[in-house]
């Protein structure tokens, strides 16, 4: 960690303080940070989704920088809310960390988690928050989203039929874990010594694992354009598809071909099949539209949604999804096995 001023030197006034001096407004905030709530102007239903991140089983600061880290905080909420259709409106942080910290990594946090704000859901911003002291870096993201009168977009609309379509990067995030794993398998990589080997050779892994980029704007998009079902995809295509397919009672029928077509080349850089099944964090929007749909300019069509079997109408999870045909199993992140499922 950086040298100079830490939390306990400067008391929590003082720290909030330098925190709220980096955060931008969010638009709908009537009232913002600074007192007992914030108030919200909403026009239609909202939509609220949690996160929390731990140091260690979550994120590691020799990998990622507190930018980085506000960054992706942001990102990973937004796409929640993106995925049911909603405009992301706003997100509260709940910061806790030991005494120690150095203000200067709260402070990158504050900015990275603002940058994230701006770049990606232009308008939403952090509306409020919370701090404590606790024995490792622990940050909880609450983000609000505004249905501006549309039904939200559920996982368990799909139908039969329905074409199968991805918008974002996919594989790319999970090609990025694999390569800071492989630099320092005893997790002890230098910020500043392994990374800048990969930024050079993979920068766009890197960049999509680090600070991810989800296409935001995209969930409302696909609400317009008639999504019958949505998610982000944040464990792995396969899995999460799998957790599509059943709450819609449906299979996936995924397409290799159209996965290569569409993703084997992102930023310049190549991405395995694999990756693209079984990699996570990506946090694109995984969506589902009525057959003859016109998709949004950035969704991919990969596939379809087809029937269960007559013979088998609640086929186990690892039957849900097909690839090319065959069952693919659904092989993903599991956050208590602390590995790939
Ligand atoms: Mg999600």
């Amino acid at each position: 960690m950086q040298k100079g001023e830490t939390v306990a030197g400067l008391g929590e006034s003082e720290v909030l303080r330098r925190i709220l001096a980096r955060l931008g407004e969010a638009r709908a905030a009537r009232v913002g940070p600074g007192d007992d709530c914030a108030v919200l102007g909403f026009t239609g239903e909202a939509v609220v989704t949690t996160d929390t991140m731990i140091e260690g089983p979550d994120f590691r600061l020799a990998w990622h920088s507190g930018y980085e880290l506000g960054w992706k905080l942001a990102a990973t909420n937004l796409s929640d809310i993106a995925s049911m259709g909603a405009r992301p409106v706003a997100l509260t942080v709940a910061l806790a960390c030991p005494a120690e910290t150095p203000i200067a990594l709260l402070e990158r946090i504050a900015e990275g988690l603002d940058a994230a704000c701006r770049e990606l859901a232009p308008g939403c911003g952090v509306v409020g928050g919370d701090l404590g002291r606790a024995p490792v870096l622990t940050a909880a993201v609450t983000a609000l989203g505004d249905l501006e009168g549309r039904p939200a977009v559920l996982r368990s609309g799909a139908r039969p039929d329905d074409v199968l379509a991805y918008a974002g990067e996919l594989g790319l995030a999970g090609s990025g874990l694999s390569l800071l794993f492989a630099e320092s398998a005893d997790g002890d990589l230098a910020h500043s010594r392994g990374l800048a080997g990969i930024r050079e050779r993979n920068p766009a892994a890197l960049a999509a694992q680090l600070t991810p980029r989800p296409p935001i704007g995209l969930g409302t998009a696909a609400a317009g354009a008639g999504a019958t079902a949505m998610m982000d995809v944040s464990d792995g295509l396969a899995l999460d598809a799998s957790r599509l397919a059943r709450a819609s009672r449906c299979r996936v029928l995924l397409d290799s071909s159209l996965l290569l077509a569409g993703f084997s080349r992102q930023a310049g850089e190549p991405v395995l099949l694999e990756a693209m099944l079984f990699g996570g964090e990506d946090h694109g929007l995984l969506a589902a539209f009525p057959p003859g749909a016109t998709l949004p300019v950035g969704f991919e069509r990969i596939g379809m949604m087809a029937g269960c079997e007559p013979e088998d109408p609640e086929p186990t999870s690892s039957a849900r999804v097909l690839l090319d045909g065959a069952p693919l199993g659904p092989r993903g992140w599991d956050p208590f096995a602390g590995r790939a499922a």
